[in-house]
């Protein structure tokens, strides 16, 4: 087959292809970097250039771009088999995937269903709770709980329990009743409190709430420790931990969304572990296949998983599932990631990696003039952009200080991707000392230039 001509291309996306979470007008009038490969942690466009990719292809890739062994692992599915359907049949790689998870896990998350995204396993942990709950005999439990700027996908249940004005506000009036806690994120909430203050006031806050409302309430869901798409809004562990001794306390099921978190990228095999807390439902996505191939997976108790048993005619089956669920294809990538995280002993190896990161965060970007706060949790990184600092004032939205700083880092072969004025790092696991360097360099250089000539 032979690869059109990058003007073709370009041609048939513009006049094709709508992108995610892209303002349209905007893309048409500009030329698109066109991928052609990948290799190692770079990206590499059809012209040849070379991007070190500094968010890991949107947070999901772990081990790197066309790597030998989960390379080698899909193609001798592909020559097996390369999808059958989990409705009414069981595959060896899906079979064998779900044991492996389980080992994991927290002990008490015995059971998985598989989707294939991020949206559908938190739309699962949702639906699972809900009906949970109506199985349960306690039908007034049909609320959810979700943080102030928690972000879950982007099907309707999961816009629900998220909260972001900009993504959401179109599409409020479909939107179920959720309550809203606010987490203790020090720079917007909790200013000039210690963050010890900051945990005691968000958790006194959820305690009022759980305690009034716990009876119609069915879960809580949060994405433990950082809430990404909000801007990389870290919590400290603490937090964490006290929402599950109150979830327990008032018979509220706890949701850990883990899509982002997952697979090594706080330092941990799961954002859960480092708090020592076992969810009752945990969803997980991007990271599974090692950022190659779409699938998800939802955790839950076996304490939930029996209250769906019964005789066929009782209906208490849950009545849910996708087309791919459990695809043998992606599924095996999932076993090759599993295999090189045990094999490479990768969560051990990235440890100098995020102190590498967080040493040069600390002396090089906390003292810049326009940066208004670092967030870190293990490869995770926000950096906060901002007019002034001191009063805070916030750059303009028709300054796109986040996208120029981006563009600006693409010219020097880096590629990132900001969330409004948070520069976003999020590098695979795979990066190596040199690589990490440059990243911080090329970043740190965009930031001076932008804001520099913006000021
Ligand atoms: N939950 C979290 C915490 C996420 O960060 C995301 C995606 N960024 C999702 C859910 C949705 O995942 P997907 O885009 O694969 O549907």
């Amino acid at each position: 087959m032979t690869t059109p001509s990058y003007e073709e291309l370009k041609t048939w996306d513009h006049m094709h292809v709508w992108h995610p979470f892209t303002q349209m007008q905007e893309w048409l009038s500009e030329d698109p970097i066109m991928i052609a490969r990948g290799e190692g942690n770079y990206l590499i466009d059809i012209h040849g250039n070379r991007y070190l990719d500094g968010v890991s292809s949107l947070w999901c890739n772990v081990h790197g771009h066309t790597h030998k062994d989960l390379n080698s692992h899909i193609s001798d599915q592909l020559d097996r088999i390369a999808h059958s359907t989990m409705l009414g049949l069981a595959n060896i790689p899906a079979t064998t995937l779900a044991k492996k998870l389980v080992d994991l896990a927290s002990d008490n998350l015995t059971r998985i269903f598989y989707s294939d995204a991020g949206s559908t396993a938190t739309e699962i942990a949702l639906k699972l709770s809900y009906q949970y709950w109506q199985l349960k005999n306690s039908p007034q439990k049909v609320k959810f709980v979700s943080l102030v700027g928690g972000y879950h996908g982007d099907t309707l249940g999961a816009v629900g329990v998220g909260y972001s004005e900009l993504f959401h506000h179109y599409y409020q009036p479909l939107l179920p009743d959720t309550f809203r806690l606010s987490p203790p994120h020090i720079f917007r909430f909790y200013q000039g409190m210690t963050e010890g203050d900051a945990v005691f006031a968000a958790t006194n806050e959820a305690q009022v709430l759980l305690s009034q409302h716990h009876r119609e309430i069915a879960a809580l869901i949060i994405e433990p420790l950082m809430q990404g798409a909000a801007g990389m809004w870290t919590h400290p562990i603490s937090y964490l931990q006290a929402l599950r001794d109150l979830t327990k306390q008032h018979d509220i099921l706890l949701i850990c969304d883990e899509v982002a978190t997952g697979f090594g990228r706080t330092g941990k095999m799961f954002a859960c572990s480092h708090a020592d807390v076992q969810p009752d439902v945990m969803c997980v996505g991007k990271g599974l296949t090692g950022g190659y191939l779409p699938l998800a997976v939802t955790f839950t108790s076996e304490e939930i998983f029996s209250a769906f048993l019964a005789p066929h005619h009782e209906f208490k089956t849950f009545f849910h599932g996708h087309t791919y669920t459990g695809n043998p294809l992606a599924c095996a990538a999932a076993l090759a990631n599993l295999e090189i995280f045990e094999e490479d002993q990768v969560l051990g190896q990235i440890a100098p990696r995020i102190a590498q990161l967080k040493e040069r965060l600390q002396t090089d970007f906390t003292g810049l003039v326009h940066v208004a706060d670092v967030r870190q949790c293990g490869l995770m990184v926000g950096i906060e952009l901002m007019r002034n600092t001191k009063p805070k004032t916030s750059y303009k939205p028709e300054d796109r200080i986040g996208l120029k700083v981006a563009t600006e880092a693409r010219k020097e072969g880096v590629m990132i991707r900001p969330l409004g004025d948070v520069i976003v790092l999020m590098p695979p696991l795979s990066i190596s000392s040199d690589e990490m360097t440059l990243l911080l360099d090329v970043t740190h250089h965009s930031i001076q230039k932008v804001t520099c000539q913006a000021s």
